[in-house]
This record gives C-alpha cells, sequence and structure tokens, in this order.
C-alpha cells in the first residue's frame, strides 16, 4: 500500500499507518532534525503497516536504518508495537518511560488480565463476574501474536521536563499520565509544536482505567490534572495519535475535562440511594446488551477509576458488603 504522509510542519511529517482493529490509523510522526531523524510512536507490528512505514521513508528518501532517536508516546500495541524491529534496524536510541516498560514487562510475561490472584481478587471485589468468561477471553486479539513486538527495555527511561537535543531541534518531554501511567507527550517550544499520543485526541476521549497494579490509585486524577498541564505550554499545532490535526489543544483539553465531570456525575447519580460496586455502575452507564468481555473490562475499571476519584475528592464513600467494593455519594 503506497503510504499517505503529509508535512504538516516543515521538516515534520505524519505518517498514516494501518491498524487491524478501531481506531483503524495510527499517526506516528517523523521530525527531520537536519542530519538526524526522530520518530515519535511506531504502529502495529504487521506486515501491511510495517511495509507503509517503509515506503512513507522510502517518500522522504530515507529507510528505517537511518532513524536516529525512536521515542514512544506509551507502551500500547499501536504506539511501541514495532520498536523492537526498528531498533534491531536502525539502532536508533529508544527512549520510552519507566512505568510503561513496567507494562510492556508485565504484558510480556503475563498472561491475560486476570491469571494472578491478585488481580483475581481485584476483579470479584469489584463486581466483575470473572467465572463467566474464559481467561482467554479477557484479552485483546493481539496478545500472544507477533503483532506486539516491543523493545523489552528502552536505551533510557524518559522524565517529565527531559529535553532531547537532536540534530539542530530540541524535543521537551511532558509526562502526562491518566490514558496509561507513564504516558508522555513530545512538545517542540520553538516550533510550538506539541505530537500528543492518545493524550488529547481530537474526536475521542482516550480509556482511563483502574487495573490491578497500576501504580497509581487515581488514574483519572492524574488524567484531568495532565489536562491542566499541557494547556500551561504555548501551542499553534497538536499532532494526535489518532485523527486529524488541529490547533487549539486548551480547548479540547477543557472539553476532555468537562466530559469526564459528566461522567462521574452520571455515576454518582446511580449511587445516591442504594451503594453499588464498579461492574453494577457500569452496567447502568454503558448499557448491559453482548458486547465483547475486553470492553465490558475496560467499562467496569474506567467507572472504577471515577468512582475512586469521587471518593479521593470526597463526594463519595465506599464500603466493603458481602465480598464486594461498594461505593455511595456522599
Ligand atoms: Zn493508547
Amino acid at each position: 500500500m503506497p503510504a499517505k504522509l503529509t508535512e504538516v510542519h516543515p521538516g515534520i511529517y505524519e505518517i498514516f499507518l494501518p491498524l487491524p482493529m478501531r481506531p483503524t490509523i495510527i499517526n506516528v510522526y517523523l521530525i527531520d532534525c537536519h542530519g538526524k531523524w526522530a520518530l515519535v510512536d511506531t504502529g502495529m507490528n504487521t506486515p501491511e503497516s510495517l511495509a507503509t512505514l517503509e515506503d512513507a521513508l522510502c517518500q522522504v528518501g530515507i529507510t528505517i536504518r537511518d532513524l536516529d532517536l525512536l521515542i514512544g508516546t506509551h507502551h500500547h500495541v499501536d504506539h511501541f508495537g514495532t520498536s523492537a524491529i526498528i531498533k534491531q534496524r536502525s539502532n536508533a536510541l529508544t527512549l520510552l518511560h519507566q512505568y510503561e516498560t513496567e507494562r510492556v514487562t508485565r504484558i510480556l510475561t503475563l498472561g491475560p488480565p486476570a491469571a494472578s490472584p491478585e488481580a483475581r481478587e481485584f476483579f470479584l471485589t469489584h463486581g466483575f463476574p470473572i467465572d463467566k468468561y474464559p481467561l482467554e477471553g479477557m484479552r485483546p486479539a493481539w496478545m500472544g501474536t507477533g503483532a506486539y513486538s516491543p523493545v523489552p527495555k528502552p536505551d533510557k527511561y524518559l522524565s517529565d521536563g527531559d529535553i532531547i537535543p537532536i540534530g539542530d531541534r530540541e524535543l521537551e518531554i511532558i509526562w502526562t499520565p491518566g490514558h496509561s501511567p507513564g504516558h508522555c507527550v513530545v512538545y517542540l517550544r520553538k516550533e510550538k509544536v506539541l505530537i500528543v499520543g492518545d493524550h488529547l485526541l481530537p474526536k475521542i476521549t482516550p480509556h482511563v482505567g483502574l487495573y490491578p497494579s497500576s501504580p497509581s490509585a487515581n488514574p483519572l486524577g492524574d488524567f484531568l490534572n495532565s489536562q491542566l498541564k499541557v494547556q500551561r505550554f504555548d501551542v499553534q499545532l497538536v499532532l494526535p495519535a489518532h485523527g486529524a490535526i488541529y490547533h487549539d489543544h486548551r480547548y479540547r483539553a477543557n472539553q476532555l475535562i468537562e466530559h469526564h465531570r459528566y461522567r462521574e456525575a452520571e455515576m454518582l447519580d446511580i449511587v445516591k440511594r442504594t451503594p453499588k460496586c464498579a461492574f453494577d455502575v457500569a452496567m447502568e452507564v454503558f448499557g448491559d446488551e453482548e458486547r465483547p468481555i475486553f470492553h465490558v473490562m475496560a467499562a467496569t475499571f474506567e467507572t472504577l477509576a471515577h468512582l475512586e476519584y469521587a471518593v479521593i475528592e470526597g463526594r463519595a464513600r465506599k464500603s466493603q458488603r458481602n465480598g464486594r467494593t461498594v461505593y455511595q455519594t456522599v
């Protein structure tokens, strides 16, 4: 497939890579640093995606071997899935946040999400009917396939405030936990360009969930703080991983904050009179029709992230009832 590639800012190229799932495209960003080349995110490790990436690089006159720097915004399959191959072929300096590396290790070494006794306990206490579902069904289709081929350990960890000089450019790292614990965005201060990964998507709200073994007890609080944080930066062009490029990151950040406020209010309304567990609240908010188990899990743990945030902020309290953690509005 001939690659679609757009120069969105002088020397900054958006490359559209195919995904075998929704969203069906991921945008990765190639930066010409004049003598050096950087790539932010990699796509999934499928033959189509890799061929498309190679074709795109060919259009600007380089190959994978010419890449000098590879940054993963986060560990997810569509963002970091091809990093091992790119690293192997280019020996590019590969950077990822430490929390993301921990996720990579878990995915590569552990089985389905509820396989460990601690995870099982976590699922049960939040009302998730784990025994109704075969464990294999609880993992995404790509897990255990070659589509996820991440670098197991980056050359260096990304940290908040890092400034990475490369060629004639400087890439600034802003740590934006929420969608995943070590999610980072890349800021080009001089160019006023912000590469946002999944943190600030123009059309969809990224999933924010509380999972067993999460390094943060409050991922939604983190996500909302990260929305406030990016607003401090002066940006003219926002480059998202899915959807069209846009301009007003502050406006979009506020919309996302509003969305979660509304969602939380909806959930607190459900637990006004009767305390309920995260799974039961999720079924009321997201609907209880048949859907892939993976989506039911996402809905449950996104709901849990909202309920825990409400507890931390003093708008709800939690207690134990019949072996389950239940939440109620204060
Ligand atoms: Zn993601």
